[in-house]
């Protein structure tokens, strides 16, 4: 089997678990406060903010994953000298796993804020724990079994919507399809959910959603938290695309209090890049998302605060006493106060001028070639509508998973608008195929399918 066909916690597990030297956790004993577990007792519950990352001293603490029906299965145990948490500790959102002690424990525990200080202080020690909190974060997307729980079927619009939105977020989710899988059939029986009120969503603390907007299930799953209205930021930033996470890494390192803010996701139009291969530093290439991640991760290192998913929709500029120049309003009516305002909002899509374009949106028009998509269109024909670097990415991108790739492109041909190495690329596929001086001028199709 290849390297990377294997899971990586079979792959990596000495990065995900190390056991950290007598020196170091003496070092680390003045970021935290210790604490005692008897046997049995939980540390940490899914869908519960956890205190923070824990050292163990001594004893032992299991960490579970609970599947659709609530069943645990092991992870991990962590003894003497392992740390325990993730991702979700250094933002302080809500658990994504349970832990419990198995015998008497004795545990170092270091509050999220402490911990982003213990990564910044600690060079070295900091580098080795962000890597375990970023590769555990890897482990649990690829197993699919903790996060919010989507049932509906996999080409439903909204199933794409809701998938798409975790999947850009970093966040472990798993999706059952009823036609497909007994256990979402147990969970509508359950819930008495009729088949035709589908996409539901079950949420880790227990709350049941009805086709949620993105926001609505951000919150539910403690993505997003209320902005203290009283605070004063030196900086806010509109838009975590690349622009933005670059403000966020250099205020944020810089001592400055800084929150981001984005309407869907972080890393904006670059996280919906296949593969960057013009980006200083990555000789190989990089995808998009894997690149804004390391970015998103960085600016959450240096302590800058996000507010993921929250619409930036009003700018006042109000000086006051406290320094506060500026005002943001957001779409669900809270308010951020800031010193100064970076405006990385990025680009708007332009879309295609066909009447009924709307209908066919979200279930067979996409805007974007992620690996959802790419999943969606496997061995089918594909139109490609554009003559850019994206859509040139996209269609070197789809090739490998399609049966055919139609790029139609308005102009004379590709090289006015295309990277010269995507243009040779595309022209070495044998299944794209350029349409060139072709316009899409109606969608014919019914239900929403093309
Ligand atoms: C598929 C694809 C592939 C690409 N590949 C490459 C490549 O290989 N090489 C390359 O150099 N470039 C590439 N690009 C272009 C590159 O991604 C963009 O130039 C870059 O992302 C722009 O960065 P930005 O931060 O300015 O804006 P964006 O990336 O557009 O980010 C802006 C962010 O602001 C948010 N936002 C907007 N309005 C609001 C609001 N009111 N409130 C809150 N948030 C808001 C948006 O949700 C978005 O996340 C690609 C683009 C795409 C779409």
């Amino acid at each position: 089997m290849a390297a990377s066909a294997r899971p990586i916690i079979e792959t990596r597990y000495e990065q995900m678990f190390p056991t950290l030297e007598p020196a170091e956790i003496e070092r680390l004993r003045r970021f935290g406060e210790t604490r005692t577990y008897g046997a049995g007792e939980r540390l940490v519950a899914t869908g519960e903010v956890s205190p923070g990352m824990f050292v163990i001293l001594s004893g032992e603490v299991a960490v579970t994953q609970q599947n659709v029906l609530g069943r645990h299965q092991p992870i991990v145990t962590h003894g003497p000298g392992s740390f325990m948490g993730e991702l979700a500790q250094l933002s302080g959102r809500p658990s994504l796993v349970d832990a419990h002690a198995t015998k008497p424990v004795e545990t170092l525990v270091i509050p999220s804020g402490r911990l982003r200080d213990v990564l910044v202080a600690e060079a070295e020690l900091g580098e080795r724990i962000m890597r375990a909190l970023i590769l555990r974060r890897v482990g649990l997307l690829e197993s699919h079994v903790g996060g919010p729980v989507i049932v509906g079927r996999a080409e439903d619009g909204d199933v794409l919507r809701l998938e798409g939105f975790l999947d850009r977020n970093g966040h472990p989710h798993q999706t059952l399809d009823p036609d497909a899988d007994s256990c979402a059939k147990t969970l509508l029986e359950r819930f008495h959910v009729e088949p035709s009120r589908l996409p539901i969503v079950l949420c880790p603390n227990g709350q049941l959603l009805r086709n949620p907007s993105e926001v609505e299930l951000a919150r539910c799953i403690g993505l997003v938290r209320p902005i203290d209205p009283a605070k004063v930021y030196d900086v806010a930033i509109i838009g975590a695309g690349p622009a933005g996470l670059a403000a966020a890494v250099y205020g944020a390192s810089e001592g400055l209090a800084v929150i981001v803010l984005d309407c869907r996701a972080f890393g904006g139009q670059a996280g919906a890049s296949a593969r960057i291969e013009n980006y200083l530093g990555f000789p190989t290439g990089i995808s998009g998302m894997h690149l804004m991640a390391r970015a998103f991760n960085q600016a959450q290192k240096f302590g800058a605060e996000t507010a993921i998913p929250d619409e930036v929709v009003r700018l006042q500029c109000h000086p006051s006493p406290d320094g506060a120049r500026f005002q943001l309003g957001l779409a669900n009516d809270e308010r951020v106060r800031a010193r100064a305002v970076v405006i990385a909002s990025g680009a708007r899509y332009r879309r295609l001028d066909v009447a009924n374009l709307g209908a066919f949106e979200g279930s067979c028009v996409h805007y974007w070639a992620s690996p959802l998509e790419g999943k969606l269109c496997a061995g089918q024909e594909v139109a490609l509508v554009g003559a850019g670097n994206s859509a040139g990415q996209a269609a070197v991108y789809l090739a490998s998973r399609v049966a055919k790739v139609w790029l139609l492109v308005r102009g004379p041909g590709l090289e006015a608008s295309m990277s010269r190495y995507l243009v040779e690329r595309i022209a070495a596929l044998p299944n794209v195929e350029v349409l060139v001086q072709t316009e899409v001028c109606a969608l014919e199709g019914h239900g929403g399918i093309l």
